[in-house]
């Protein structure tokens, strides 16, 4: 983005317009409104080494990457953003640049079973070492630091029990015992929490899911505003090369336009389930931050917008019946992911986190993950009760 959008003067552009404008100036030679697909893998050069605007192999740099990376820095409120091929991608690629072998990092000890793994499975054979602890317990988190602690990994709301964390508070926590906080961001998108604003030091995105929105692209982005941390991020994603392809970007970046509107209508229609799944016989606890008895809800309502589209719930009659009311639903689609324009439910157990069962990861046996997507909030509680009757 050249100018900010908007009225000139001193007003500053909202979300929205963030959004669609940031880093999507209309294309200088044809006026193109929509951002190209820039597919390509390398660039002609006038001279050795004389660029024409600074691409010259797309792993290093591609025009539909960087308005991708623009934008989603310009709606985190950093100024650094990079996108990657995966979440995974974007999280592999943050560790390898803050860690080294002998540092410690925290981790929920109820996060995203493939960031478990990933830490679990990868890093620690490649020497570091990481304790999961529930960030809510603010006395846990810091009797878990240590001299080594590099890394506060925090994930609000968790993926699938949707317990919330303070980052304001944990920030605090990491920089005391000289560690860097990484908030993923997933499950509330930045429309609904801009952990950057909070405290924390690089914002992480599984753009597959809020982001992008439809359920048709695979991606990942981390964001920050500290130029030291930037520099760091940008070598290893250029070295490691897991970055978003030009038309992933594209994909991506399109999603990102709608992301305002989408994000209220599925707390919208999240708020009607919730209503009809914590007055149903047959449900036992219901997961939301939005629910006045939600352990976290206090500090969801301080640091988020409005309480997002997932949803969890626990049936009264336990496993068995839990997969049989995932099997039954027809406008809920069975399936993993979240975070697209559809709905869908799954069984964390068997399906998303059946990873790490086992682990110091527990997910009740009896748990229902849903995303709640944007279509007609009747038709969503109707598929839900008929499921559950
Ligand atoms: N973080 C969270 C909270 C997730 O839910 C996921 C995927 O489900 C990821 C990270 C990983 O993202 P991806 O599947 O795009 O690699």
């Amino acid at each position: 983005m050249t100018d900010a959008p908007g009225p000139r003067g001193a007003h500053l552009p909202g979300f929205a317009t963030l959004a669609i404008h940031a880093g999507q100036d209309p294309d200088p030679l044809t006026g193109a409104v929509a951002v190209p697909i820039y597919q390509t893998s390398t660039f002609a050069q006038d001279e050795v080494g004389s660029t024409r605007a600074g691409y010259d192999y797309s792993r290093a740099g591609n025009p539909t990457r960087t308005a991708l990376e623009q934008a989603i820095a310009a709606v985190e409120g950093g100024r650094y953003g990079y996108a990657f091929a995966s979440g995974m991608a974007a999280a592999d690629t943050y560790v390898r640049a803050v860690l080294r072998p002998g540092d410690h990092l925290i981790i929920p000890d109820d996060a995203y079973g493939g960031s478990f793994r990933l830490i679990d499975k990868i890093c620690v054979p490649w020497g570091l070492t990481y304790t999961t602890v529930p960030l809510g317990d603010l006395d846990a988190v810091r009797a878990a630091m240590r001299p080594s602690t590099r890394v506060l990994w925090c994930e609000t709301p968790t993926n699938p029990l949707l317990s919330v964390a303070d980052i304001a508070a944990l920030a605090t926590i990491a920089h005391d015992g000289g560690a860097q906080l990484l908030v993923d961001n997933t499950f509330a998108s930045p429309y609904l929490q801009q952990p950057l604003a909070l405290g924390a030091d690089a914002v992480l995105h599984s753009t597959t899911k809020y982001v992008g929105g439809h359920s048709d692209v695979i991606g990942g982005a981390l964001v920050t505003d500290d130029a030291g941390l930037a520099e760091q991020l940008a070598f290893h994603s250029k070295s490691m090369g897991a970055v978003a392809g030009p038309f992933d970007a594209w994909l991506t970046l399109r999603g990102l336009k709608t992301l305002a509107v989408r994000m209220d209508r599925h707390c919208d229609n999240a708020e009607q389930v919730v209503e009809l799944l914590t007055g149903h016989p047959r449900v036992g606890r219901v997961y939301y931050p939005g629910l006045p008895d939600h352990p976290g809800h206090d500090i969801a309502a301080r640091q988020m917008r409005r309480f997002g589209g997932m949803v969890s719930f626990t049936v009264r009659d336990g496993q068995e019946e839990a997969l049989k009311v995932c099997r039954r639903t027809r406008v809920f689609t069975l399936g993993e992911s979240l975070g697209g324009v559809e709905s869908l439910i799954e069984h964390p157990g068997l399906m998303t986190h059946a990873s790490v069962a086992g682990s110091a990861l527990q997910v009740p046996a009896d748990l229902i993950r849903l995303s709640v997507g944007i279509e007609d909030a009747d038709d969503l509680v109707a598929d839900l009760r008929d499921a559950l009757d």
